[in-house]
């Protein structure tokens, strides 16, 4: 068990520390700390996958403190975790970044905010390479014209994940697949277009031809209904919470931008648009900008029998 002292070197007890960043509370209404003495930081899994999403939690906190917090540059949104003397927050493990992630959480007491903080080092992740054969127009490097299209569908996408994190959550159920179908590529693979263009899989995909229902992962609200470059024609949901979904290649959409859709709801047709070496549905999740593994999604915020299913 050579993981044993990264695992202990990670355990909040350990590394977690109080600070008071910011004082101000005036008299008798300050706090030793506002986090609370006892206050502990963990997660769940214990060691998170890079690209997979988790839960930080916050035991025995302080009652009437306002919690919020960051994980790898991304905001915290805590929520009583029903039951227990705990609140808990979605949070995202980046892929390819070896260092360790920090995790602050803030609690405020009226003007006083203290710090609690812990690290932890994820898991890496076992990607594999592939090597793909694709039209030669989609395996050479764009030229500018076409360089600044990408940027631009990049940036509106980039523009949707960061503000799901103002949308409050939308969804009560758990998570669904957006098709029944078979996994027939899974996140995080290196892939190599024609030998030239070198990149991950940053999406699950579904197996599925031309017209087969592709159903929203949640309840939520369409952001974008687009057509993409490399995406084809997509449509992306916001979640709330920071939570975004999107589907690619579609061959039709079936929904408007500003439309709420329910989880399940059939919004568009499996397609081949944009670049792909077949039909079949991309899905991507995100926990604001950072690009997280979809089945992580179903694994702990989903129906985890669904996530279960063979993915060959
Ligand atoms: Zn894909």
């Amino acid at each position: 068990m050579s993981a044993r002292p990264f695992l202990l070197l990670a355990f909040p007890a350990l590394t977690a520390a109080l600070c008071n960043e910011q004082g101000g509370a005036r008299g008798d209404d300050r706090l030793a700390n506002a986090c609370g003495d006892s206050a502990a930081i963990s997660w769940e899994p214990g060691t998170p996958r890079e690209g997979t999403l988790f839960r930080v939690r916050l035991d025995h906190g302080t009652p009437g403190t306002t919690l919020s917090g960051e994980v790898g540059g991304e905001p915290l949104h805590f929520a009583p975790a029903p039951g227990a003397d705990r609140a808990e927050s979605f949070a995202a493990a980046p892929v390819d970044r070896s260092d360790s992630l920090a995790i602050r959480v803030f609690c405020s007491h009226g003007e006083q905010t203290d710090t609690l903080r812990a690290s932890l080092v994820a898991a890496r992740g076992e990607y594999p390479i592939e090597r793909l054969r694709v039209a030669p127009t989609f395996g050479r490097e764009p030229d500018s014209a076409l360089a600044a299209r990408i940027r631009r569908e990049s940036d509106r996408a980039a523009a949707v994940a960061v503000g799901s994190h103002d949308t409050p959550r939308l969804w009560t159920e758990p998570f669904v697949r957006p098709r029944d179908s078979r996994i027939t590529s899974g996140f995080g693979r290196g892939r190599e277009f024609n030998g030239a263009i070198t990149s991950r899989h940053m999406g699950t995909d579904f197996a599925g031809a031309i017209g087969a229902p592709v159903r929203a992962a949640n309840r939520g609200v369409v952001r974008i209904v687009g057509s993409f470059y490399y995406g084809g024609n997509v449509v992306y949901v916001d979640h709330g919470l920071g939570l975004t979904s999107a589907y690619l290649h579609l061959s039709r959409q079936l929904v408007a931008e500003g439309d709420t859709v329910e989880r399940g709801q059939v919004i568009g047709r499996v397609g081949a648009t944009g670049r792909v070496t077949g039909p079949h549905l991309h899905l991507i999740v995100r926990y604001g900008r950072v690009t997280v593994d979809p089945v992580s999604l179903l694994t702990i915020a989903g129906d985890s029998a669904a996530a279960r299913r063979p993915s060959s």
